[in-house]
């Protein structure tokens, strides 16, 4: 695997806008993506593909190459799995209902948090979080950034751990499609679909998350994140190792979220982060 390549064939398949919990506009992404030299970007927001599609829409310049993308939740026992999808029809009508579904299911989700945090004293107000979220996708941390403004948390991390994570008492469960669907609807799109930060599926060994992908991969996934801004190398050799052996694609992202995470700067991770435009290639030849 190259580590370094100059940031001119550089890429970034991994980004969030304002159409999810995202701080910059598309607009915002595709001037820094510009601004730093990237060849090639991707904005996958949650279970949208508004941002997408206001990419796609922006004036094209022929020195930065934009890929439609999307980042979809998948009801997973243990940590969090997202399903990234790329280079998918953005006007596929069946994928396009099918985000309509859980944006509805997104919405009656917020409204149980908010009752929840509500039963336990605090003062909150569904608009304040609408409000948060300038207009774009209603997420947790939209939720976070009010529990701080009203001074019940001091930071996103304290409003995660003390109520809106899995098992707190602020959280509250939402239907997820199964990882299969997940990876059936972005091919049905006539997308490639890839394993996102498999880290966050927190898996019990190295064993187990093999038999994680071995499944995904019978289900039709067809690749693995391996490059994220994840200083654990061993990991993401391990990574590397599965995609070898079970001829999958690599792909890599920084999952830049602007202000939500201000330790990650879109392209470069925390900072050595460097991702070769080979990983674009590969997808499109994948897809064609
Ligand atoms: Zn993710
Ligand atoms: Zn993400």
């Amino acid at each position: 695997m190259p580590q370094v390549c100059p940031i001119s064939e550089c890429i970034d398949l991994h980004i969030h806008s304002t159409a999810s919990d995202g701080s910059f506009s598309v607009s915002q992404i595709i001037e820094a993506a510009k601004n730093l030299g990237l060849r090639a970007i991707s904005i996958t927001d949650h279970d949208t593909l508004e941002g997408s599609l206001e990419a796609l829409s922006h004036p094209q310049s022929p020195s930065l190459e934009i890929l439609s993308g999307i980042e979809l939740s998948a009801d997973f026992p243990s940590g969090t799995m997202h399903i990234l999808g790329y280079m998918l029809r953005v006007d596929d009508s069946a994928f396009l209902k099918m985000l309509e579904r859980i944006q509805l299911a997104r919405s009656e989700r917020n409204l149980r948090i908010v009752k929840k945090l509500q039963a336990l004293g605090i003062d909150v107000e569904y608009d304040e979080v609408i409000e948060a979220s300038g207009g774009g996708q209603v997420g947790r941390p939209h939720f976070a950034q009010v529990l701080i403004s009203r001074g019940v948390v001091q930071s996103a991390e304290e409003a995660f751990s003390k109520y809106l994570r899995k098992g707190r008492p602020g959280y509250a469960n939402r239907y997820r499609l199964k990882p299969a669907e997940a990876i059936e609807a972005i091919s049905q799109a006539g997308g490639v679909p890839v394993l996102a930060h498999p880290f966050t599926l927190e898996p019990a060994s190295e064993g187990a998350l093999e038999e994680i992908v071995v499944e995904l991969k019978a289900n039709g996934l067809k690749g693995i994140e391996v490059y994220c801004p994840d200083p654990n190398l061993e990991r993401r050799a391990r990574y590397e190792k599965l995609v070898r052996r079970y001829g999958l694609l690599m792909t890599g992202g920084t999952d830049f979220h602007g202000a939500a995470k201000p330790d990650v700067h879109l392209g470069v991770g925390k900072g050595d982060l460097r991702i070769p435009y080979s990983l674009v290639e590969n997808l499109k030849a994948c897809r064609s």
